[in-house]
């Protein structure tokens, strides 16, 4: 059986002091996982986190990636140079990139290309707003996102993860109830299968206040192939409690 991955997105938040705490903590606590473990940093932090992280059981990831491959992009970072601090993993069009930064679904999808070229697996975040919710487009919205990343991306599309992110569960502590994420899931891995033979090892995780209580029961789901943790991976034994469910 394919192992779960769970991967903490630690967005805007953290200081030389604290990483060093929350990883120390998590090493500690984290002797064996029957699951992969990845950490999301800001940028900034890459180098220090790849430090502490060498030789350990949880890899390290990016929150975004340049869609230029090199040049005259100031702020921007290249998925060379993510390589080169040993990022193995990188988000993508997360909502809230899509929102405050205008990423539309080709940049993301070009984004998760430049990953893929620098032997970063992108983490391609899909999802609905409330609005979108309610007024029953979940579906044509999260198909329309990834339709966009599989015409980019070809067969390599099997190498990708996607996390399913509905807008209104992320940050709000209003989770999707197991049913209704394993509803997208399996609409998202129908999708795939569709456009790969290999749909069935890409893993679809779900991001949206997964938290110590609720981890167990999505991630029992047949679909969910582990989660995207926002708040909860701040926190050692909230993050170490969601691995624990995922092993
Ligand atoms: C996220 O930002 O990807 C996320 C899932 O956040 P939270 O777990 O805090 O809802």
């Amino acid at each position: 059986m394919m192992k779960k991955l769970i991967a903490g997105n630690w967005k805007m938040n953290g200081n030389l002091v604290a990483n060093e705490l929350l990883i120390k903590g998590l090493l500690a606590g984290l002797l064996q996982p029957g699951c992969q473990v990845a950490v999301c940093v800001p940028s900034l932090y890459l180098a220090q986190i790849h430090s502490l992280l060498s030789g350990t059981a949880i890899d390290l990831g990016a929150q975004d990636v340049s869609q230029h491959e090199i040049g005259a992009y100031t702020g921007e970072i290249a998925g060379s140079m993510l390589k080169e601090l040993g990022v193995r993993y990188a988000i993508v069009g997360h909502s809230e990139r899509r929102q405050y930064h205008g990423e539309t679904d080709v940049v993301v999808a070009t984004k998760a290309q430049r990953a893929l070229a620098n032997g970063i697996t992108p983490i391609v975040c899909v999802g609905e707003s409330l609005a979108e919710r309610e007024a029953g487009k979940t579906e044509e919205v999260v198909k329309r996102q990834l339709a966009a990343v599989i015409h980019a991306n070809g067969h390599c599309i099997s190498e990708v993860v996607v996390a399913y992110e509905p807008v209104w569960a992320i940050g709000t502590g209003r989770s999707a109830t197991s049913e209704q994420a394993q509803h997208v899931h399996s609409v998202l891995r129908a999708q795939l299968r569709a456009a790969s033979e290999h749909a069935d090892r890409i893993k679809l995780l779900y991001g949206g206040s997964m938290n110590a209580a609720n981890a167990k029961d999505l991630l029992a789901q047949p679909d969910i192939d582990g989660g995207l943790i926002g708040g909860a991976a701040l926190k050692v034994q909230d993050f170490l409690t969601i691995i624990a469910a995922a092993s």
